[in-house]
């Protein structure tokens, strides 16, 4: 096998764009990504340095990766985040990142230094009382100003809403309108289970609920279908004369792991082939043991499997037990 193939997997998905966790610890506890009593921490030896985080994204970029995308936790939380985001951009990739957006603001210099153009922001209610819920912490004003201030400072901006039925499945109408006067990209996120988030289908709002909500709220011909990119894990639509768009994620009722182009490495320095996946394995380990990683990368990519970790039905998806041995998504890094 030669070096450009070793991210191709047996079912012929390149495995182009690789999902680094800066962290596992957080500034917000949402409710659907943190257990309530919280998480075990890896021990601080446990995790990647940023030179680790280099070496290893060095090699993947040798590879074929040709976008980075940082996340967490809360990447901008970790303390020497702008010397990581320093250190990728040197490399030929997109480098982009997820953010709950609470400090995004003491980073836009950088951000721009860095190449960075388009970032994730979590948003999941616009009603600050609703957001302190689901956030089990007050910054809906800090986040919601600082949405405004990156699409001010010429940044793409993607909101990440996770919908819940009788908890904001009622703004989505709202998170709608938000892209009228704003050229944001509002992406509705189908409710997915991880372990520890009391997960359950009742509490998940479709694309297909997205969609009938969507299709009562505006007329037919102002609704408009936009094309997506082959990798996508989007559904994208524009209402007519919006500045921004929408767009529904849905991993649960209509999985898109045909398409898939990612590889996740965990804070701890562990190679999860899918968000599904309970197995890692373990790239540090090697690394610093002074071996090659090629062959750990090379394995799990190849066991990939061709539907979320093998859970092709919904009805094997909607057994709880089969994601109780999956981390929280706080330590995955989504
Ligand atoms: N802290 C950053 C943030 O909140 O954007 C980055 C990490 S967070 C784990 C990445 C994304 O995963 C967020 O957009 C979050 O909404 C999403 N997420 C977390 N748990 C989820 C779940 N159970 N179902 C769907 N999306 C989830
Ligand atoms: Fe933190 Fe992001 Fe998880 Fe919320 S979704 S707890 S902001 S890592």
């Amino acid at each position: 096998m030669t070096k450009s193939n070793i991210l191709t997997d047996t079912f012929g998905r390149k495995h182009n764009y690789l999902r680094i966790s800066l962290t596992e610890r957080c500034n917000l506890r949402c409710t659907y990504c943190m257990p309530a009593d919280g998480i075990q921490l890896s021990p601080k030896d446990h995790l990647m340095t940023y030179e680790e985080i280099y070496t290893i994204a060095k090699e993947f970029v040798s590879m074929g990766v040709t976008k980075i995308r940082l996340t967490g936790g809360e990447p901008l939380i970790r303390k020497d985040a702008a010397l990581i985001m320093e250190k990728l951009s040197s490399l030929p990739v997109q480098l982009t990142l997820t953010t709950n957006g609470v400090i995004v603001d003491k980073f836009i210099d950088h951000f721009k230094k860095c190449g960075i153009k388009t970032l994730n922001v979590s948003l999941d209610s616009l009603d600050t009382q609703k957001n302190k819920e689901i956030t089990r912490r007050s910054y809906f004003e800090k986040v919601y100003q600082n949405i405004i201030l990156l699409v001010k400072e010429g940044f793409l901006v993607k909101v990440n809403c996770v919908l819940m039925k009788g908890f904001n499945d009622d703004e989505v109408i709202d998170f709608i309108n938000l892209s009228k006067n704003l050229p944001v990209h509002v992406r509705f996120i189908e409710f997915m289970p991880f372990d520890g988030n009391q997960w359950n289908m009742e509490r998940l709002v479709s694309l297909q609920e997205i969609l009938s909500k969507v299709h009562s709220n505006f007329e037919k011909n102002d609704i408009v279908k936009l094309q997506d990119a082959p990798n996508d894990t989007t559904k994208s639509y524009q209402i007519k004369g919006y500045q921004g768009t929408f767009a529904i994620i849905s991993s649960v009722t209509n999985p898109f792991c045909d398409g898939c182009n990612r590889i996740r490495l965990t804070a701890n320095g562990q190679i999860k082939n899918c968000l599904f996946s309970s197995k890692e394995s373990d790239l540090l380990t090697k690394l610093r043991a002074g071996e090659s990683i090629i062959p750990i990368i090379q394995n799990a990519v190849q066991t990939k499997f061709k539907v979320r970790n093998g859970m092709d039905t919904l009805e094997k998806f909607n057994q709880s037990d089969m994601h109780s041995n999956n981390r929280s998504m706080i330590a995955i890094g989504g």
